[in-house]
């Protein structure tokens, strides 16, 4: 009975919707790189990509997007002045298809910008009444008693952007930075998502060496090695979708199984080092969580000491920065001495993620391209540098 009940709902629900997937400011354009690789068509804005799909589309965006923040369904978008056009706004929307009753609907904090309305606990507030009142209808509640929530939880978000109302459903729960490998961090650690981002604008290819020479946790070897060996990022997690009822399990259980089916065998060579022998025992802990302790190589090392007869080589480094770890002296002889130590590598690709806009000088190179991104909310450049192009039996 409770299986044809399920099966009913599901009949009834929505089948396609309006997606977004979140993004930090500058990775806009990697993001619906990752969408359209799978194979969905998509629109890029400020901080985000927008596309359509069904709860397959939702399963495989969450589990396969690397650089993106999260995946959200758009319920709604309406011009919202005054807190009545707000509630109206809200109160339209087709709330029946998305919260099954009993479920839990928290309204995130609300986000309002270059708007009327700008007051956000009341956004917040004005957003859940009419959402309250949708649903006592829609499920023939009465009016003057509460509904009860205590089911799966469905996160409401209202972002106002000149006095346009969105409103959305998430569907990932924690962001999709978390993969869920990483037990331990470092002094500054990168967000893996950005991480991931870095290395989708570089020019590395799994069949180059990659060496990461300020490690830390170790974040960029891990992530090149999930890029290389096609695995999945959200293989080791789950995501606030998977608990909504009218969600079929199978669909997620088929994304998953073709997803581990798509990990490949291929040999990499991925170098992690770092002058400090207590993070490279974190990046190993982090390495072996995720499970690529075969794939990754790890070692203490000071990058003034590296040396190799490889070629075409990339470098992707994320060197200490003033503001974060080191004072201002110290980090000019760092980036001086990087410099020196890469300057022979010609072949080498070279991509250094830092806020210090006076690095080119140090380092004493100039950067072939130049893109701003953000760490967190600092502003930081990733400056990169390509190797000559030479053929293997050209050296
Ligand atoms: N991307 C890393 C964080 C890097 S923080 C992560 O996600 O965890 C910068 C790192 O540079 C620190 O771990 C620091 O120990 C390392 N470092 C500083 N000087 C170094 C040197 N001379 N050689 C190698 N590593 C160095």
């Amino acid at each position: 009975m409770l299986a044809f009940i399920v099966c009913l709902v599901r009949t009834f629900m929505k089948k396609m919707f309006d997606l977004i997937a979140t993004t930090a400011a500058g990775v806009e354009a990697v993001v619906g790189k990752e969408i359209k690789g799978l194979g969905i068509d998509c629109r890029l804005e400020n901080g985000r990509v927008l596309f359509q799909g069904d709860v397959e589309i939702i399963a495989k965006t969450n589990l396969w997007l690397r650089a993106a923040d999260r995946i959200k369904i758009l319920v709604g978008e309406f011009s919202a002045k005054t807190f009545e056009e707000l509630f109206q706004g809200v109160l339209a929307l087709d709330w029946g298809n998305y919260l099954p009753l009993g479920c839990q609907f928290p309204i995130a904090k609300a986000k309002s910008v270059k708007s009327k309305l700008h007051n956000e606990p009341s956004i917040q507030a004005i957003t859940k009444k009419a959402i309250v009142k949708k649903l006592q209808k829609h499920f023939h509640r009465p009016q003057n008693v509460p509904l009860l929530e205590n089911g799966p939880e469905f996160k409401i978000e209202v972002s106002i952007l000149k006095d346009r109302a969105r409103i959305m459903l998430d569907t990932t729960g924690p962001s999709l930075f978390k993969r869920g490998y990483r037990i331990d961090k470092g002094g500054a650690p990168l967000k893996e998502n950005m991480a991931a981002a870095i290395i989708l604008l570089s020019n590395w290819f799994p069949d180059k060496p990659f060496v990461d020479p300020t490690c830390g946790s170790g974040t960029f070897c891990i992530e090149a090695a999930m890029i290389g060996k096609n695995i999945a990022p959200g293989t080791n997690r789950h995501f606030a979708f998977e608990k909504w009822p009218w969600v079929d399990q199978a669909v997620m259980n088929k994304v998953r199984s073709e997803a581990k089916s798509q990990v490949t065998d291929l040999e990499l060579d991925i170098l992690g080092f770092d002058i400090d022998g207590r993070v490279i025992e974190i990046a190993k802990n982090n390495v072996r969580a995720a499970g690529l302790e075969d794939v990754i190589k790890l070692k203490q090392m000071r990058f003034q000491d590296f040396k190799t007869d490889k070629i075409n080589g990339v470098i992707i480094s994320n060197p200490p920065y003033g503001e974060r770890l080191l004072d201002d002296k110290a980090i000019d002889i760092l980036y001086n001495e990087m410099g020196k130590a890469f300057a022979p590598l010609k072949t080498w690709s070279q991509f250094i993620l830092t806020s210090d806009e006076t690095f080119e000088k140090k380092f004493n190179r100039q950067a072939d391209k130049k893109r701003k991104l953000y760490n967190g909310t600092l502003r930081v450049d990733l400056y990169q540098f390509y190797g000559q192009r030479v053929k293997r039996e050209d050296k």
